[in-house]
């Protein structure tokens, strides 16, 4: 366990099994006990905002390193800078990224606005990512629902597009961890292949010290 998650730990047991502090309450709603679990993935006021802020930034993450490794012109020098496009196109245009972005398909497809593609012309293939920051531990069962989420689509851009597509899940649980085969999925991402350096990078990608304040 992480030295921040036993600090909130340490903060809740103080409250409730050791009675010396007063306010075992998450202190942005008010409502339920301070846990870990609450704070980082079940606070219904933080979800407003700082959940899907922590998604986005992990999001604009990948998509910086993508633009990078795929030759698209970026204004900025820095991820935590970058604010995506709606679609992007690398220089010469062989690769589009579309981010966000609803596919246009022939028939009606109930999840179609993956987080971030990556369609290659050059090579022929299609990437569809989707990031989910988990208050779930089992990140395995959500990385396997989010492959069958946009299996449809897949088979449609397939039969559309003809590219070979494959569907990515960037699943992290709150706290930051990932599963076994995370490091697998995200290396198969244009410029995110440095997976050892994973641990370094843990605070842009978990972000989850923001919510230790609480
Ligand atoms: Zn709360």
């Amino acid at each position: 366990m992480a030295a921040q998650d036993q600090a909130i730990q340490t903060k809740y047991y103080a409250t409730k099994i050791l009675n010396t502090e007063t306010d075992s309450k998450c202190r942005p709603c008010q409502q339920f006990d301070k846990t870990i679990d609450h704070i980082i993935s079940a606070c219904t006021i933080l979800a407003k905002e700082q959940y899907i802020k922590r998604h986005d930034g992990v999001c604009a993450q990948l998509h910086f390193n993508i633009c990078k490794e795929t030759g698209v012109q970026l204004d900025k020098k820095h991820w935590y800078e970058h604010v995506p496009k709606s679609v992007e196109t690398s220089q010469g245009g062989k690769v589009t990224i579309p981010w966000n972005q609803q596919v246009q398909t022939d028939r009606t497809i109930p999840n179609n606005i993956p987080d971030i593609i990556i369609r290659d012309n050059e090579k022929g293939t299609c990437m569809l990512i989707d990031v989910a920051i988990s208050g779930d531990r089992n990140v395995i069962k959500i990385e396997a629902e989010k492959i069958l989420k946009h299996k449809d689509l897949a088979i449609e851009i397939e039969r559309m597009w003809t590219v070979k597509t494959k569907v990515i899940p960037v699943t992290i649980w709150a706290t930051g961890t990932v599963s076994k085969p995370f490091r697998k999925y995200v290396s198969n991402i244009p410029g995110n292949m440095e997976s050892r350096n994973y641990r370094k990078k843990k605070p842009y990608w978990a972000l989850h010290t923001y919510f230790v304040t609480y």
